[in-house]
């Protein structure tokens, strides 16, 4: 059901519009976002295809198909793992029948490289053209669409070209200008968005039995990326945050020579975007707390009687300016493209480093 999905609301409206009028376009571009509920909603789609009796949301749920569907849903990431551990590493295994008629493709692994492969993608073209097995519908979804190299997109453009009534298309990224213009001119696009932090927070809540003061901060610092935020590593962030708050403190103090000792310190931290991400927070509670605001505005509310200390210093009136400099340099660290990427590796860390000084030094 779409019921079943977190957010996008005119999407899902769309969609089930669409199925229920049987007008679904033959190939869907879903784009946006890491962890916004994209592949989610896709699988929602082949699950109202296969559905015995759907309902005007979508796939019922109960029917014997919707079970084995949810069952091969279930069950994909183990046969994932055990493709990721076979010795021989073999494309095709990559390819995930969910249920006879829904396939859903992920980028294959071998070694240290993570693409799709051109087999993985003849594959599906193969099928594409074949009728369904049991259902009135075929739903293949390609996930991270973008892994795609040119060959394989090459071979992908002809499953688009005139797929039978009964096959469905959907691809998912969130990088869509990695694919070829071609590709995308033929498929409808769907834009998804990041969710409302308020969705985020209270699936958090009820998905990791976690209180609401860490679900607010996993949510803020995700950026309104469920996935993300239910996969941050909060202990690593407790540990960088100390020391960006030492050096916050060691700053309002310190000498030229001190302010070169701690540009090493920083130089040292492993992770520069990250780096930015904690900082931006830190900062903008600093800015929040020179303006006024309480603890509940805080991001990092457990340590706010550090982050009131520093506030009353010279860094409270500059906090909101610094923590916009922050996040727009981590986004231009994050907001890389496949074959088009401007900065890497010592580049990145110098930049993070750069706006980590500006917010040390302190005039
Ligand atoms: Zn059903």
């Amino acid at each position: 059901m779409f019921a079943d999905v977190l957010g996008h609301e005119r999407l899902r409206a769309a969609l089930a519009t669409a199925l229920a009028q049987d007008r679904l376009p033959p190939a869907l571009l879903l784009s946006g976002p890491e962890g916004v509920g994209k592949r989610r909603l896709a699988l929602a789609v082949a699950a109202a295809l296969v559905c015995e009796t759907p309902t005007p949301d979508g796939a019922c749920g109960q029917c014997n198909p919707c079970r084995r569907l949810a069952r091969g849903i279930t069950i994909q990431p183990e046969q994932r793992a055990a493709a990721d551990e076979a010795t021989k590493a073999d494309p095709l295994r990559y390819n995930f029948t969910l249920h006879p008629d829904v396939l859903l493709v992920e980028p294959s692994r071998s070694g240290k490289s993570v693409s799709l492969k051109v087999d993985q993608v003849r594959a599906v073209v193969d099928q594409v053209a074949a009728r369904p097995f049991e259902s009135r519908a075929r739903a293949f979804i390609v996930d991270d669409a973008h892994l795609m190299n040119e060959q394989a997109q090459n071979a992908f453009l002809k499953s688009l070209e005139e797929p039978p009534r009964t096959s469905h298309l959907m691809l998912v990224t969130p990088w869509p200008q990695a694919l070829l213009p071609t590709i995308r001119s033929r498929c409808q696009e769907l834009r998804f968005g990041s969710l409302p932090l308020q969705i985020v927070e209270r699936q958090l809540q009820s998905e990791l039995q976690i209180g609401p003061d860490e679900a607010r901060l996993r949510a803020v610092l995700s950026g309104g990326s469920l996935g993300e935020a239910l996969t941050l590593d909060t202990e690593a962030y407790a540990a960088l945050r100390e020391d960006l708050l030492q050096l916050l403190a060691a700053a309002e103090r310190a000498t030229v020579m001190d302010r070169m000792d701690l540009a090493d310190q920083v130089n040292a931290l492993a992770d520069a975007p990250a780096a930015l991400t904690v900082l931006r927070g830190l900062l903008r509670d600093l800015g929040a707390i020179a303006a006024g605001g309480g603890a509940s505005q805080l991001i990092n509310a457990d340590v706010g009687d550090r982050l009131a200390a520093l506030a009353a210093g010279p860094l409270g009136a500059r906090a909101t300016a610094l923590a916009q400099a922050v996040g727009d340099t981590r986004d231009v660290l994050l907001g890389r493209i496949p074959g088009t990427s401007l900065m890497q590796g010592a580049a990145h860390k110098l930049l993070a480093l750069d706006v980590l000084m500006d917010a040390l030094t302190i005039a």
